[in-house]
């Protein structure tokens, strides 16, 4: 199956993916953390990464578009994938269309997490992420048993530079311009599929995946 999640930073993309790429056995391909494995190991594609995303803007979509293409190109993409932060502008929806058609193959369904801004800083504001294996948590909602310890892997949680509060209010705006367009790209190809993102972790995967179960072809 070859899924797209799409909603404003915050939603709670990072957090369904990794449950929903595994029920359904399928990779989960985050652009968000390829860039941000790529500037901490000081590679060319982080050094060409970073600026844009400390100021909450997007990496050029011609940088963004070769990473994924390489990346869908490797073996454990042949039985499907799920995108997670990309595509986020139209021209990339584009290009990934023509390269799936290329490959004689399209997207299935296109997930939207429905949340609203309010609850969107509420949940960006308090998250930790875990520098050694990347698993999400937050401060209030999902506390780690140990305050900056992550209880799966033991890593060091930090929170993001792209998580201070002037640089959020950002990322929302860049958005609401490049990225809140994809939901009527989607809807006019007749993929797109919106679930209520808000309530615990649980009970969204659930939703995710009872939708997502009317199109396994
Ligand atoms: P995205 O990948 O869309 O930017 P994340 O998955 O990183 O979003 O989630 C953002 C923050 O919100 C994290 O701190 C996460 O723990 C928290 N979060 C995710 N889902 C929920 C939820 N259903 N209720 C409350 N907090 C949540
Ligand atoms: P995320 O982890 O999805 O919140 O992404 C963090 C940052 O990485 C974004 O704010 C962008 O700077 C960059 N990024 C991730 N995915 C994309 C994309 N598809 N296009 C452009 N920039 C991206």
């Amino acid at each position: 199956m070859r899924v797209v999640l799409v909603g404003p930073p915050g939603a709670g993309k990072g957090t369904q993916a990794q449950f929903i790429a595994s029920h359904l056995s399928i990779p989960k391909i985050s652009t968000g953390d390829i860039f941000r494995t790529n500037v901490s190991q000081g590679t060319a594609l982080g050094r060409r990464a970073q600026a844009f995303m400390e100021r909450g803007d997007l990496v050029p979509d011609e940088v963004t578009i070769a990473m994924v293409t390489d990346r869908l190109q490797e073996d454990d993409t042949q039985s499907g994938f799920l995108l997670d932060g990309f595509p986020r502008t139209v021209p990339q929806a584009e290009t990934l269309k023509k390269m799936l058609a290329s490959w004689d193959t399209r997207l299935d369904v296109v997930l939207e997490l429905v949340v609203d801004d309010d609850e969107v800083v509420r949940r960006l504001s308090g998250r930790r992420t875990c520098r050694r294996c990347g698993r999400v948590w937050h401060v209030l909602f999902d506390p780690p048993a140990r305050r900056d310890k992550c209880d799966d892997c033991g890593g060091e949680l930090f929170q993001r530079d792209d998580d201070r509060e002037e640089t959020i209010r950002h990322r929302l705006e860049v958005y609401q311009e490049q990225t809140a367009p994809l939901v009527a790209f989607y809807a006019d190809e007749g993929i797109l599929l919106g679930i209520d993102a808000t309530g615990p972790v649980d009970e969204i995967t659930e939703r995710a995946l009872s939708a997502l179960r009317r199109f396994i072809r």
